[in-house]
């Protein structure tokens, strides 16, 4: 049982904060055509990047979306907006070679790519910030760890830095920690606005994007695809499929090979200023090191998100959100009864190497693998698939990886809980 429960609002709800605070996306009405360039599955960030991308490029594109638009982790994550992939540059060379570097370079162009959308021409409105971010070491074994992260982005030219233990307070109102890191190049949105408007403008470039409709099959013919739906059939050149977590039976090549791994987050009731700055003084994103890792951040209107979960037990959102509230106390005890809003949870893709992957099924193409960080590269990863596939741009660095099935994959409930107890032995330590 957790030490501290939950403190409720009295309009306290389970629903995710950010789409409670923006209307659903635009779609497109009427029936779906029997026949389009492309067919894109899943409206995420992903599918529609890559119908924008698509559209611009000429393209006659369909979305087809299994769930109401804006249901998915898209517009439920915790919005931040990190160039990462679980690794430095230099490990990430010594263990992929030359493909290595070009991931981190390419990740970088991801964050670039969100910012641009987010404050270019024609911006897509999502309250865009660029506060950094602070990676925080739980224990002492982590330190190292925190200080070598610093070296590697530093070598590549990134802003950097580490925070020792007496300094901290200046970044985080908390003594829970014993070093931290400083990583400029971190961004912040509210996420269902950045979907909502990634919406609008792939439809606005002349993508259709149908919702409630989910794909069945995907068949290879002798020139192009037919792509079954539960709204009918299209038929289409090219079928790029951006399920991501919520990968399906649909096409059980690409389920087998990704984790879908529950994450929570809870939402304070909007803090008063000298509060919300006690807690975060400085507005980064935070993460700590655990594997069971937490992560918060300011809102835009002032609350405080708290995101993570406990273990890879079966879980719903009343306990994560009993958990979270318990361990966010612990980290600021000045947040010691202020009321949770909102509690929600959503679905992140987990891949056997923690990385991202493109590839193709039978002809169609798909882009999976956020694993846990798919703003900036989810996004990028579906604009530049239709880039590369409209021959204006090459794949993916992650696109020569090869994508192993995740192991026993029909098994996981059962095994998945020990794995969990594993990590958690290796978070306490
Ligand atoms: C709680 C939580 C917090 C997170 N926090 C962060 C964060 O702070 N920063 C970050 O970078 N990342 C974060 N993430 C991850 C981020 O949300 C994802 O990487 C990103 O949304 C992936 O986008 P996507 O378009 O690839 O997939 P999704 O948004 O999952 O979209 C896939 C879509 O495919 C649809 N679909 C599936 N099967 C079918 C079918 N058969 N037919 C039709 N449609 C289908 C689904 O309904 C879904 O809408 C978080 C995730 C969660 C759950």
């Amino acid at each position: 049982m957790p030490a501290v429960p939950a403190v409720l609002s009295d309009d306290y709800v389970e629903r995710c904060l950010w789409q409670s605070q923006v209307d659903p996306p635009e779609r497109t009405p009427g029936p779906l055509p029997d026949r389009a360039d492309v067919v894109v599955v899943g409206a995420g960030l992903c599918g529609l990047a890559a119908a924008d991308t698509f559209a611009r490029l000429g393209r006659s594109v369909v979305v087809v979306e299994r769930e109401p638009l804006g249901w998915g982790a898209s517009s439920r994550n915790g919005g931040m907006v990190i160039p990462e992939l679980k690794a430095g540059p230099r490990t990430l060379e010594q263990r992929y070679g030359p493909v290595g570097l070009r991931m981190h370079a390419e990740v970088v162009e991801a964050f670039e790519y969100v910012r641009d959308l987010a404050t270019g021409d024609d911006p897509v409105e999502c309250s865009w910030a660029e506060p950094g971010m602070l990676l925080v070491a739980h224990s002492t074994r982590h330190v190292a760890a925190v200080r070598g992260l610093v070296d590697e982005l530093t070598e590549v030219g990134e802003s950097a830095h580490v925070v020792e233990r007496n300094d901290l307070h200046t970044e985080i109102g908390s003594d829970a920690f014993v070093a931290g890191a400083v990583v400029e190049r971190t961004g912040s949105v509210q996420p269902a606005a950045l979907h909502a408007g990634l919406a609008r403008r792939a439809l606005h470039a002349g993508a259709e994007v149908f919702d409630r409709t989910a794909l069945r099959s995907v068949r290879p013919l002798t020139v192009g695809h037919e792509v079954v739906t539960t709204r009918g059939v299209v038929r289409a050149a090219e079928v790029v499929l951006a399920t991501n977590a919520t990968a399906d039976a649909a096409v059980p090549h690409l389920e087998r090979r990704v984790l879908p791994v529950g994450s929570y987050i809870i939402a304070t009731e909007v803090l008063p200023a000298d509060l919300a700055a006690s807690v975060l003084p400085t507005g980064r994103m935070v993460f700590d090191t655990r594997n069971f890792l937490a992560y918060w951040r300011l809102t835009p209107d002032g609350r405080l998100a708290y995101g993570g979960r406990r273990n890879m037990d079966p879980t719903d959102v009343a306990d994560a959100r009993d958990f979270l509230y318990d361990q966010m106390v612990a980290v600021h005890p000045q947040l010691a009864g202020v009321p949770v809003t909102h509690a929600w949870g959503g679905a992140v893709c987990v891949t056997l190497d923690r990385l991202p992957h493109v590839g193709q099924v039978d002809g169609a193409w798909y882009a999976t693998g956020c694993n846990g960080s798919g703003v900036a590269l989810n996004t990028w990863l579906g604009h530049r698939l239709a880039e590369s596939i409209c021959g204006e741009a090459p794949l993916p660095a992650c696109a020569e990886l090869r994508h192993r099935r995740i192991p026993f994959h029909s098994f996981r409930s059962a095994y998945l809980p020990w794995v969990g107890r594993y990590l958690s032995l290796e978070d306490a330590r």
